[in-house]
């Protein structure tokens, strides 16, 4: 059931950053994974780019010794690792100054779809596409894919979208969110848009309220540093969360093409009233173990970043008057668990009587673990003893649905760098709604900071702080759960 694989055209694909923790990790296997299957065409070559001193060889078996530690054994073999290591080069570059830029122009094949990924932190940007162009590597048809963070705030953002204008047009310019790249939030589109049962109930005459959860078990590890400078708002909210509140909330689009798509969403970010204080709830990890609380896993012990946040939004427009939309994310929580839950409206009436209690339909989108979606509905019990309701799920796991070709769905950023080098830009943001999330978010942030307002604390392994139950608590509403 996994759809065919259709080959993308021959490319060079240039990594700067090619040593990096996202090369090794995600970029690198991703494009194995897409080898392995057929989809890169064989003759394809993917050029690292960086700072330290190697050559091809010592390349290659970086590159092998990351496909060995992030790509599964069953999902490689042999020959196919040794097929893709064909296709690997390295220049040693600096981002900075002259070296190694005239033999990257050599390298580069006139005639092929030609690709820079710009896997560096953003103050190098900048840099590279200046030399990208002087040294004549970059024309009219290449692509450039960035990275996140774009931007700490409205101002940084727009001085990167101009640093990088300056050089590329918005159509070179396929800025990454991984979460975009998910099965199943490319599935909340066809859903909502392929299907005649959803779309007449998706307002606010059937909606209660809309619960998007992105809850990580980790902490900030090694990170603490640069997570100190950012938090839970710019790291996660800004970014991954209003990405999934655009796709669950946009009109639909008048086509499935790029600006088509991306009109729509921005259109909801600019539709986001400001939050109201007492809509907001900001917490911060603590440890009954020593060393493991958030603030002693930062540099300053008086740091008033967030690890966690709720909140509760309101989008004004036709279509979500009076739909509240719930949206928390935080680290150190019980379990690695996202998911989108939309919680429809209560039955006008109960002919099952008061004693049954609230059955509401729920539609759920699972981004991991399992990605998946359900849709709970109201059945009878089964078996004897009267008329007895119960809510059971229509589960669709991609996992049970695809049996053992669901391996084979690419994994976001596989799939992503694929839609780079077809030059389809539907899954990556353009420069006005990262703007526009900037815009939104800057004021909330400023907020809390004039305030003074400090997180609260909330037990390692927990949901949040019990303010953040409150959010909907004061409505009668409740958290989902956050399922290990
Ligand atoms: P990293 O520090 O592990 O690697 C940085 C890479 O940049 C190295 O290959 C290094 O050689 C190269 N480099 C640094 N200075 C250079 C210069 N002057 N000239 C040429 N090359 C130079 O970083 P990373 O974790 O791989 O992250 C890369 C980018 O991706 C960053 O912008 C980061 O914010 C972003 N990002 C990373 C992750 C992740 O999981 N690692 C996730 C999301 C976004």
């Amino acid at each position: 059931m996994v759809s065919r694989v259709i080959p993308v055209e021959d490319f060079d694909l240039v990594i700067f950053g090619g040593t990096g923790d996202l090369a090794r990790r995600k970029i690198l296997p991703g494009l194995f994974r897409r080898f392995h299957s057929g989809q890169m065409p064989p003759e394809a070559r993917i050029i690292g780019a960086a700072r330290g001193a190697m050559d091809r060889d010592a390349y290659r078996a970086e590159v092998k010794a990351a496909l060995e530690e992030f790509v599964p054994e069953r999902a490689r073999t042999e020959a196919s690792v040794n097929g893709f290591l064909e296709g690997i080069h390295y220049v040693t570059i600096d981002a900075t100054g002259e070296a190694g830029w005239s033999e990257l122009s050599q390298m580069l094949r006139p005639d092929v779809v030609r690709a820079f990924y710009f896997s560096v932190a953003p103050s190098l940007f900048g840099a590279l596409a200046e030399r990208l162009h002087g040294h004549s590597c970059a024309g009219p048809s290449c692509r450039i894919v960035v990275e996140k963070p774009f931007g700490r705030d409205l101002e940084s953002a727009r001085e990167l979208n101009s640093t990088l204008r300056s050089h590329f047009a918005e159509g070179q310019i396929y800025r990454i969110d991984h979460y975009l790249g998910k099965e199943t939030v490319q599935n909340l589109m066809a859903v909502r848009f392929g299907n005649m049962l959803f779309e007449p109930l998706w307002n606010s005459q059937y909606i209660d309220h809309v619960q998007i959860t992105v809850s990580e078990s980790v902490g900030v590890n090694g990170r603490g540093a640069y997570y100190d400078k950012s938090g839970a708002m710019r790291d996660m909210v800004q970014n991954h969360l209003m990405q999934l509140l655009c796709l669950t909330a946009m009109e639909p689009p008048s086509r499935f093409d790029p600006d088509a798509v991306r009109d729509e969403k921005l259109k909801v970010i600019r539709a986001l009233d400001p939050v109201a204080p007492e809509n907001i709830v900001r917490g911060q990890y603590a440890d009954a173990e020593a060393g493991q609380g958030y603030l002693e896993q930062v540099e300053n012990p008086d740091s008033r970043t967030e690890s966690f946040i709720a909140m509760e939004l309101a989008i004004s427009n036709w279509r979500w008057a009076g739909v509240p939309f719930f949206l928390r994310t935080g680290k150190r929580l019980k379990a690695r668990y996202s998911e989108i839950a939309i919680v429809f409206k209560d039955a006008p009436h109960l002919i099952f009587g008061q004693a049954q209690g609230r059955h509401r339909n729920v539609l759920t989108i699972r981004l991991q673990p399992n990605e998946g979606m359900d849709l709970f509905v109201t059945i009878k019990e089964p078996g004897p003893g009267g008329m007895r309701l119960v809510d059971v799920p229509l589960d669709m796991s991609f996992a049970e649905a695809l049996g053992p070709d669901a391996e084979n769905v690419p994994d976001a950023y596989e799939r992503l760098i694929m839609d780079v080098i077809r030059g389809d830009q539907t899954l990556f943001m353009r420069g006005d709604e990262v703007e526009a999330a900037w815009a939104w978010t800057d004021p909330l942030i400023e907020g809390w900071n004039e305030r003074g307002d400090k997180p609260v604390p909330y037990e390692t392994g927990s949901t949040g702080p019990e303010e953040a139950a409150m959010l909907l608590h004061r409505d009668g509403r409740r958290w989902r759960e956050i399922r290990p």
